[in-house]
């Protein structure tokens, strides 16, 4: 079937019912590219129809330099994905009802992430989207289906999908942008660093809903000169900035003097960032997690003895499990969550902290004995984190300088410049003692690992079998579960949100057995998708998948209300 077949079938079917858009379901040769027609919507109100171009490389013509890398073919399709996602939102659709003439496409954020909608090989460019077949009322509109199919997708393609129409320059920027953002990541390790800030980086957002750089009145990163290391990068060559060394790092600062700020975005350099962004050379160890309070959520059989120790009426700390976690408790099982998934280094902020869980000071401890207080603080826990298991914090406090004593590096922000405190900080630790008894003992506690009961993982509802949503980034629903995702803040992408849904049942369905521990199960499905790519989580190919963390899978796991371990 060649464009043309589909252009008169189309002019056939105006009038008719909406449902005999079913028979478009096929694949047709345009010429120059491809068209596959893989899903026909149901109604003009229903999701869109999904589709898919392939363009070969003869016709497409990228040179090699930009994809021959897989981090440089990631980028180079999120460029691609970028384009058509701006040719989408300048477009007017249209009239006809419901989603008549719609053309859209997964949206990116800030970050550069490998998605299901885009893809650069050798052989092609493939990009995956969706249209709005259009009708009027509930009857087909041929000619405007003919249009949009047979003209307004071929000049899509042929203005951000062929190399001659774009930005050669903008896209070479961008692929070596990754590179380097790969290059200064891997070489934290050798630097004993758990984070790199360059100097010049723009780290404020527009707003909390506007992940942009803050345009004017940004004031630039600069690092203190004690802290400065130089990295070297392929193209960029060596850049230097502020390196957060391993151990226990805190920024403090007067409020309003940009400590959050600074770790949001250490937070956001687990992920390479799109040139302009501000970030583009701030990164930050792979498996580096933040961890907050998250009163009201569910825990499923977690150890949390570490940080609790004998509840009223004798509840088990060991194996765990409340509907109605408090801010103390969900925050010790947010960490030994993201420890039992693979965390190597802990971001903690004072504002998403419950304080009880991060200090209890000399006159509390005379105050409430510890007989009567089971939860032994963080402070006297983050040292061993790092001597017992190696697992880096970097911490943002400002109200408690008891904090002193445990930490290996102390920075001050101040009107947003970091300032190198360590030696003041320790010379007031040792001044002004707190006289705290440390609690908790010599060593960090018990991990252990736990076995999900696949079982407790229902995705069917009523006669379908499966039904995953994914509401923006903060919340998924898997049957008529939903999982409440909102702390789980380094999730950037509503994408990744429906990725993970997928992965959840392909986990329960393939990977989860009644001894196989949690870390197993999730390293097994990463190990699929590292090696099959994101299509292995679907029996066809979706195009609004975005790659995802074994640790923000973990994390959406164990928020299920209906988790049962054992
Ligand atoms: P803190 O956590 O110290 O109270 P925040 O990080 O929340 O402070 O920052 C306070 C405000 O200052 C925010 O609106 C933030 O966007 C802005 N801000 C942070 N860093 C900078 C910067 N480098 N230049 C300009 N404004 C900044
Ligand atoms: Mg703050």
């Amino acid at each position: 079937m060649t464009q043309n077949d589909l252009y008169d079938q189309l002019q056939r079917l105006d009038g008719q019912g909406y449902g005999a858009y079913k028979s478009l379901k096929g694949e047709y040769d345009f010429g120059d590219f491809t068209l596959h027609i893989d899903h026909v919507q149901g109604d003009p109100f229903a999701a869109p129809s999904r589709v898919r171009v392939v363009v070969p490389q003869s016709v497409a013509g990228f040179p090699k330099g930009l994809w021959e890398v897989p981090c440089r073919a990631i980028a180079l399709a999120d460029y691609l994905t970028r384009e058509f996602y701006r040719a989408t939102q300048r477009r007017e659709r249209g009239s006809g009802s419901g989603k008549s003439g719609l053309v859209g496409i997964v949206r990116p954020s800030q970050a550069m992430l490998k998605r299901s909608a885009a893809g650069v090989t050798g052989d092609a460019v493939e990009l995956r989207f969706t249209v709005g077949l259009p009708a009027f009322g509930r009857r087909i509109a041929g000619r405007q289906g003919a249009e949009l199919l047979c003209r307004t997708v071929p000049k899509l393609v042929e203005s951000t999908l062929f190399y001659g129409a774009l930005d050669g320059e903008a896209m070479q920027r961008q692929v070596d942008g990754a590179e380097d953002a790969a290059e200064l990541r891997s070489q934290l390790a050798t630097h004993n660093l758990v984070a790199f800030v360059a100097d010049g980086a723009i780290l404020p957002r527009r707003s909390g809903v506007d992940q942009r750089p803050l345009a004017e009145q940004a004031v630039p990163f600069k690092s203190p000169d004690s802290l400065r290391v130089t990295l070297t990068c392929p193209h960029a060559g060596a850049v230097t900035g502020m390196g957060i060394p391993q151990g226990i790092t805190l920024i403090v600062g007067g409020g309003y003097h940009g400590k959050s700020t600074l770790l949001r975005a250490i937070e956001a350099g687990v992920y390479n960032h799109i040139p302009g962004d501000g970030r583009h050379q701030v990164v930050t160890e792979p498996a580096a997690v933040k961890v907050r309070a998250e009163d009201g959520r569910s825990i499923a059989g977690v150890d949390i003895s570490p940080f609790i120790g004998s509840l009223p009426q004798g509840k088990s700390t060991q194996t765990f499990s409340t509907p109605n976690a408090s801010g103390s408790t969900s925050q010790a099982a947010n960490i030994i969550e993201a420890i039992e998934a693979g965390a190597t280094a802990l971001l903690v902020d004072e504002d998403t902290s419950a304080t009880n869980f991060m200090i209890r000071d000399r006159r509390m401890q005379a105050l409430i004995a510890k007989d009567r207080e089971p939860i032994t603080p963080f402070i006297d826990k983050v040292r061993q984190l790092y001597t017992d298991h190696g697992i880096s914090t970097v911490l943002v406090m400002g109200g408690s300088g008891d904090y002193f004593d445990v930490a290996d590096t102390v920075i001050a922000m101040d009107e947003f410049c970091p300032q190198d405190v360590t030696e003041q900080a320790k010379a007031i630790a040792a001044a002004y003692k707190t006289e705290r008894d440390p609690e908790g003992g010599p060593s960090f506690g018990r991990l252990t690992p736990r076995i999900i009961q696949p079982g407790s993982i229902d995705p069917s509802q009523g006669k379908r079998s499966v039904k995953l949503r994914a509401r923006d980034v903060d919340q998924l629903q898997i049957g008529t579960e939903a999982i409440d995702l909102s702390a789980v803040e380094q999730l950037v992408e509503q994408g990744q949100v429906r990725a993970i849904a997928e992965a959840i049942v392909y986990a329960q369905r393939y990977r989860m057995t009644a001894t196989t521990p949690l870390p197993e199960v999730i390293a097994a499905v990463m190990a699929d998708v590292e090696q099959y790519g994101l299509d292995c989580l679907t029996d066809w190919p979706m195009g609004d998948l975005v790659s995802f963390r074994g640790l923000e899978l973990a994390a959406a796991i164990n928020r299920l209300r209906t988790l049962r371990t054992g």
